[in-house]
């Protein structure tokens, strides 16, 4: 493989002989990683089905990388730091790529990228170009896998897969079934062209996927990258046309006639004149400077795209210079990836819990070694309920990868089947609650187990917290920790109870000073004067959450009349169906929860609604989204206006979305996806038109 380490060795002085003795350590640490690497790789893109988070695999790389740096003479030829990644199945015809398929250098760092940027500026100045002028295009890293398609005479005739760089995989058939990459070429089109690009899954269509999967008792996807490799790579094109692939175009391969291009935003112009779809962000950077603001945006807001994205990639503009620069065997000198950080990590599942919520939902989580994964430290995972650990099949004592994407909550993916120790037990469901040792039950047709006793602590807990928290009643100091001790204390048996607590019953406890007494007891004060929608939601009435709150005490004005209302009155009110009214009249049916509304009026807590609105109600039935800030509004006050004439306005755009207002700095992506959806698009005098007329004007130009 390389060669003997005693070759390396002189006796000449000591440091030729340590070095020898280090070089055997590397040698021996190269061969490791070399053949993991390749098993990994090989899971990764020949079977679709990678063990380990990417970036796991890409530290393995890196080591590997930093090792060869370091002892220059153990590099082989066939070592994975010299060759594209992957092979091509014999499930499909080998194509022979006549222009090699490249991967790509990777950047975890400003500091690398900076790294990068001066090595360029030197091979430019070196080429007599001026580096620090060069032009560089910065594109979204889209994380799906790369495509050649290949048309002549304008006629889609072929489609490979990258393979190993030089050869792929013929794919033709299933490319074909995929909506965005056109079949044929309008005239003038070169007479062969390449496109390249890559096909991945929307965000959206994946979870559509998962969710059919999920109702049909089948095993999930794990992510969308390989769900889209997955779906590429199939021997039945019907199965992929079924997926809802997609594709976004970035570069060619080999091309033959055409128009002169001279620089890389020209192939995209091309591109998109010939019906390529081009992504809208690619674009052309002022210098290096740029690129990593640009890298630091984009990471910000990954998640704002229906799309998964894993960096940023920089490339050289100037097409001639990225001829004279050339390539190493495996990557492209005039590109670079600069890659967000993770979002998958593996870690230890050291047990499943179950939590007791405050309906009595009783909840299994992960209980994690801790691991630092997508901004924060994650030690617990929510495991839904029973079929989900099933389905992902985690055991206690398995190796897990955990998922944490942007704000979203984090994630168990699943298990690393390959590090799973002999004979480990799946986990078993308890039957019974572990807070009060009631029996834990799963009504028929429902995905949860629940624990029926109403005086379960942990659910008489879980609803004063909750009529603490911010979104209910908001009192400061009455976190998840005091009303558990207050609960244990036997000062606190429901939310009522909260305006009881005295000052010398809470003095009376330990550690309990002064001051944080009287800073607690004011926020409770306060807090008898929030409004009605919030003391709704409070009260924990199953199925009524914050929208349908505020139009109870809109329509009703008053707690007592909510109570006294009847199942059919309270359904009659526009958005609140019979699952809420039924609801709501069981709660104030209950004499358990009649106490608890006598308390609350004793202690004087706020039982009236606002004054009924005198704004006209024209947008009922309506959803208008809002983005950026209008002339005379913030974001917030232009969504209020629209609520308060009765329409909907949600944060996001999607199909049901009537309009989106777009005011200053609006949010690119909710644009896109207006115009993509055909939703219609309101400047600040449209939104003055819809609030005035209640419709949405058709835009200006006329056609609607
Ligand atoms: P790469 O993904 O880092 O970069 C090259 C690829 O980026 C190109 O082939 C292309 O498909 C893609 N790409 C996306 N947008 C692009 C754009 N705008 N311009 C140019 N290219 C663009 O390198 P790679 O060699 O394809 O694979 C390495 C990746 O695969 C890493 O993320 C690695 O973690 C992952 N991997 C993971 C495992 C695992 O076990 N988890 C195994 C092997 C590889």
């Amino acid at each position: 493989m390389s060669d003997a380490p005693e070759s390396m060795s002189s006796a000449s002085d000591g440091a030729p002989l340590l070095r020898g003795a280090e070089n055997n350590g590397a040698e021996h640490r190269i061969d490791e990683l070399r053949s993991t690497i390749r098993y990994h790789s090989q899971r990764y893109y020949e079977s679709d089905a990678p063990e380990i988070p990417d970036a796991e695999f890409d530290a393995l790389l890196r080591e590997l990388i930093d090792l060869e740096a370091e002892f220059p003479e153990l590099v082989t030829a066939d070592s994975p730091t010299q060759l594209v990644g992957g092979a091509a199945s014999a499930t499909f015809s080998p194509v022979n790529h006549r222009v090699p398929m490249m991967s790509l250098d990777n950047v975890f760092s400003a500091e690398e990228l900076q790294g990068w940027g001066d090595r360029l500026t030197r091979r430019l100045d070196e080429l007599g170009a001026m580096g620090d002028r060069a032009g560089l295009v910065a594109e979204l890293k889209i994380d799906g896998l790369a495509v050649s398609i290949r048309y002549e005479q304008g006629r889609l005739v072929q489609a490979a897969t990258r393979g190993d760089g030089r050869v792929g995989e013929d794919v033709t058939a299933n490319v074909r079934t995929i909506a965005s990459v056109p079949h044929e070429l309008p005239a003038g089109a070169p007479e062969v062209l390449e496109v390249r690009g890559e096909i991945y899954m929307p965000i959206a269509t994946f979870t559509e996927l998962n969710r059919t999967q999920a109702e049909a008792g089948e095993r999930l996807y794990v992510n969308p990258r390989n769900t889209a490799a997955g779906s590429l790579r199939q021997k039945d094109s019907s199965v992929t046309a079924s997926r809802g692939l997609a594709f976004w175009s970035y570069q060619l391969g080999e091309v033959i006639g055409g128009p002169e291009l001279t620089s890389h935003h020209d192939t995209f112009a091309l591109l998109a004149s010939l019906g390529f779809p081009v992504n809208p962000e690619a674009t052309v950077l002022a210098g290096l400077d740029d690129a990593y603001a640009h890298c630091q945006h984009w990471q910000q807001h990954r998640h704002d795209l229906d799309y998964e994205i894993d960096g940023i990639v920089i490339k050289v503009d100037d097409l001639a210079l990225q001829r004279e620069l050339g390539s190493t065997a495996k990557a492209p000198r005039w590109a670079i990836a600069f890659k967000f950080p993770p979002e998958e990590r593996t870690t230890r599942l050291i047990d499943i819990g179950v939590s007791i919520g405050r309906t009595g939902r009783a909840t299994p989580y992960a209980q994690l070694e801790p691991v630092f994964v997508g901004g924060s430290t994650v030690a617990m995972a929510t495991l839904h309920n029973q079929d989900q650990v099933a389905f992902k099949d985690v055991r206690p004592g398995d190796m897990v990868i955990v998922r944490k994407a942007g704000d979203v909550i984090p994630e168990v993916v699943g298990p690393v089947l390959s590090e799973r120790p002999k004979g480990l037990a799946a986990w078993v469901f308890p039957t019974h609650c572990p807070v009060c040792g009631h029996e834990l039950n799963r009504p028929n047709g429902e995905a949860d187990h629940r624990c029926v006793n109403l005086l379960c602590p942990a659910r008489v807990a879980g609803t004063i917290e909750h009529f603490a928290s911010r979104g209910a009643m908001d009192i400061e100091g009455l976190g998840e920790q005091r009303v558990q001790q207050f609960c244990e204390l036997g000062l606190l048996a429901d939310v009522g109870d909260v305006y009881s607590l005295s000052e010398s019953s809470l003095l009376a406890i330990d550690k309990f000073q002064q001051r944080s007494v009287r800073k607690l007891l004011d926020a409770i004060d306060g807090s008898r004067s929030r409004p009605l929608d919030r003391l709704l939601v409070g009260l924990n009435i199953r199925h009524l959450a914050g929208a349908g709150s505020q139009l109870l005490a809109t329509h009703f004005g008053h707690l007592d009349a909510i109570a006294a209302a009847s199942v059919d009155e309270l359904a009659a009110v526009e958005g609140v169906g019979v699952i809420i009214a039924t609801s709501v009249a069981e709660w104030f049916a209950d004499p358990v929860n009649q106490e608890v509304v006598k308390k609350l009026r004793d202690a004087g807590v706020n039982f009236e609604g606002p004054a009924p609105s005198e704004l006209p109600q024209n947008l009922v039935g309506l959803s208008v989204v809002v983005t950026g800030t209008l002339p005379g509004y913030t974001r917030e006050q232009a969504e209020a206006a629209i609520k308060g004439r009765g329409g909907k306005s949600p944060g996001s755009v999607s199909k049901k979305t009537d309009a989106l207002v777009v005011g200053d700095e609006p949010g690119a992506s909710k644009v896109t996806k207006a115009t993509e959806l055909g939703v219609a698009v309101l400047d600040a005098e449209g939104f003055r038109v819809l609030l005035e007329t209640g419709t949405v004007p058709a835009p200006a130009g006329g056609a609607s």
